[in-house]
């Protein structure tokens, strides 16, 4: 004891100065820099586990939005779609519910993946990433295509993890709570309807693997991603709380699902029955056995509960993505200009040649964009450095803008 009152000791850990870096002193008492940097690490671990348990509490049942909260929150951002909304508002308040849910009785209540299968460029990805942003949780997309079973060329199914920790700045906390958006789920589809004897890289050995993030369970994650770093530390992600959301073209699954109806209607429905059926838009009557004809594994589908699907664009949605949602292209043109104190605006027939031009390309609501950029390119390289102080866009100046263009560029291959 007598050594530890002697001033060239650490009142931590008893170790001299001959024995440490340096010792800091305060009033009544020193301490060693090893000492120091063990005290940092409590406090940064306590702080951690503080943080992520007000974010926890952020999940209170009365702090949820509700289902119609959500939606009317999409309906911000988000054009057209109702049924998709509507799915993913529910799924997504029940999935939350199911967080905060004490089970103190048998009644657990089950978690509820979605599917969402509509042509490409409809919205999906916006869907999800919108209602991440609205719950704030740590939000992921991936692409199915670049998976593969491990120790083939590709990505490991565990990098999914990866990027939702890098998303939650490595949090584990938080990131179990995440939501990961599983792009092109379609492209994994097996090539047809028999299970493969052989394995096959590309499709149903990623099905099982995937099958394991749906189901929840504990995963070892390489914080960095890929196999360039060998030597890296796992860090083990449950996936029980994290809700997956998959999208996909799923292109020709009208075909399974016109097949499957005729083959009902001829069995054992009237033809009134048959007359009712939209043909225009079959992916409204998908169902869980259409993904199976295409090509997804039973139990895949069994962990992907909600199946909905999104309509495709026609016209007029595209003419209103284009002005309507809160931060539309055409509002975010304005405020480009505005930035520079000059104030845009568009004649209405100018909306209705930018939307013309995106069918005659074969572009859809994604091309709307490289569209108005090809338009405005001029003006947005002089007006900076002119005195104007408003540019108004006629369809004469958009035609003019779009012809001095190299317009085939822009056309879908
Ligand atoms: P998907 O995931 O279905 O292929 P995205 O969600 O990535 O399509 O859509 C591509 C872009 O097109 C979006 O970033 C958005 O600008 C626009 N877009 C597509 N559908 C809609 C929609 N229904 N409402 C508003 N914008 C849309």
């Amino acid at each position: 004891m007598a050594k530890k009152e002697n001033s060239n000791y650490c009142s931590f850990c008893g170790r001299s100065d001959n024995d440490v870096n340096f010792l800091i002193s305060g009033l009544s008492g020193q301490i060693c820099d090893s000492c120091v940097e063990q005290a940092y690490q409590i406090v940064k671990d306590n702080l951690e586990t503080k943080k992520a348990s007000n974010a926890k509490s952020d999940l209170e049942k009365d702090k949820l939005p509700t289902p119609k909260e959500i939606k009317s929150y999409l309906d911000e951002y988000i054009i057209g779609q109702d049924n998709a909304k509507r799915a993913l508002s529910v799924a997504v308040y029940n999935h939350y519910k199911r967080l905060i849910q004490h089970v103190e009785d048998d009644v657990e209540i089950e978690k509820s993946n979605i599917i969402m299968v509509g042509p490409t460029g409809t919205g999906k990805t916006l869907l999800a990433r919108t209602i991440a942003k609205r719950l704030h949780v740590p939000f992921a997309i991936v692409d199915a295509t670049v998976l593969t079973e491990a120790g083939y060329v590709g990505e490991d199914i565990e990098s999914i993890l990866t990027r939702l920790l890098q998303a939650a700045d490595y949090n584990v906390e938080a990131a179990q709570r995440g939501i990961v958006f599983i792009d092109e789920i379609d492209k994994i589809a097996r090539k047809n309807d028999n299970p493969s004897i052989t394995r096959d890289v590309s499709g149903e050995g990623v099905q099982q693997g995937l099958l394991k993030l749906l189901e929840g369970s504990i995963v070892n994650v390489p914080p960095q991603g890929g196999r360039k770093h060998p030597d890296q530390k796992m860090i083990a992600v449950d996936t029980k709380n994290i809700l997956f959301i998959c999208g996909g073209a799923f292109d020709g699954i009208e075909r399974k699902i016109a097949q499957r109806l005729n083959t009902r209607v001829v069995g054992y429905a009237t033809s009134s029955q048959n007359a009712e059926i939209d043909r225009d838009n079959m992916l409204q009557y998908v169902t869980p056995q259409d993904l199976k004809s295409y090509g997804l594994i039973p139990e895949i589908i069994g962990r992907l509960p909600i199946l909905t699907y999104l309509d495709a664009l026609d016209r007029s949605a595209l003419q209103r993505i284009l002005t309507e949602p809160k931060n539309s292209i055409i509002k975010q043109y304005v405020k480009l200009f505005k930035m520079d104190d000059v104030e845009l605006t568009f004649d209405e027939d100018v909306f209705e040649y930018i939307v013309d031009k995106a069918i005659e390309y074969k572009l859809g609501a994604r091309g709307l964009r490289s569209i108005v950029e090809t338009i405005m390119m001029d003006a947005m390289f002089t007006i900076p450095s002119s005195d104007d102080k408003k540019l108004h866009v006629t369809k004469k100046y958009a035609i003019d803008q779009l012809s001095k263009s190299n317009l085939d560029r822009l056309k879908a291959s």
